[in-house]
């Protein structure tokens, strides 16, 4: 996700802003986290959920999913520094990503070039599709500043339950430079995930924290920011995204493998909970 997002809020979503705070979100939201290393975090008993939450209907069918996934392959997680950003329409970024298993050196140093690609991008947020590899992995740092805030690591993350409350909010997403729209997601979300060294945690996270995670969150899944947008706002950056194709198709030689203009709105606006 795109730093710059943060600095530029809707008029609808200026009433939320004060819940964006950097400082009150990070402080509220992940006091109970403690540093195991630079890049983990040790997940320590979550409070009970603070507004009144959802149940996925879809959750039971994905944990039943994960077990029968291959899970991702020394190749499928082989990487060469510097990592760099792909951007749309690569299918890269609607490739099926893969469960984690292997919790070695190789993933540590992943995460570290993850890091590395995020704040030299001025990222607050970035995901493992993002630059190239389809695995389920996110890493994010709310205040998008090296050595500020919490570095957050999610591995195999899944949403366990959302608010009911919606909040709207424009966003930005690096494999998309340049482009900021407004996005509805739920305020609130209750998830669980893996950390580096493999052990499972669950949290609650809201605010800046939670958006950022949902935005990354669909990206593991394929799914991206301007499927979420309404129609009109969809209309007012389709040039940009055609813009985007035009780049691509010049840069490869290759036809866009999507193209804005053709498409039909994936039916992701069903609700939020996709497997
Ligand atoms: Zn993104």
């Amino acid at each position: 996700m795109s730093y710059a997002t943060w600095l530029y809020p809707t008029s609808i979503s200026q009433a939320f802003l004060p819940l964006f705070s950097r400082s009150l979100t990070l402080r509220a939201t992940f006091s109970s986290f403690r540093p195991l290393s630079h890049h983990a975090r040790v997940f320590l008993p979550a409070k009970p959920p603070n507004s009144q939450f959802v149940g996925v209907l879809a959750m039971a069918k994905r944990s039943a999913s994960f077990e029968r996934e291959d899970f991702a392959s020394p190749a499928d997680m082989y990487f060469e520094p510097p990592l760099k950003i792909v951007e749309y329409p690569d299918p890269r970024l609607r490739a099926k990503n893969k469960p984690i298993n292997t919790f070695d050196d190789n993933l540590k140093k992943l995460i570290d070039e993850m890091f590395n690609v995020m704040y030299k991008t001025d990222g607050i947020g970035i995901s493992a599709p993002q630059v190239g590899i389809n695995i389920h992995l996110m890493v994010f740092n709310p205040t998008g500043e090296r050595g500020e805030g919490e570095e957050l690591v999610f591995i195999n993350p899944r949403v366990i339950k959302y608010s009911k409350n919606m909040t709207l909010f424009s966003e930005g997403c690096l494999s998309f430079p340049g482009i900021y729209a407004d996005v509805e997601r739920p305020l609130s979300i209750k998830i669980d995930a893996r950390d580096i060294t493999g052990s499972k945690f669950t949290v609650n996270l809201s605010g800046l924290p939670s958006r950022v995670f949902q935005h990354e969150f669909d990206h593991l899944q394929g799914v991206l920011f301007f499927e979420r947008m309404t129609e009109e706002v969809l209309e007012r950056i389709s040039a940009e995204l055609e813009a985007l194709e035009k780049k691509y198709e010049d840069g490869t030689g290759l036809p866009s493998p999507e193209k804005i203009g053709a498409r039909k709105r994936r039916k992701v606006a069903v609700g939020f909970g996709r497997s």
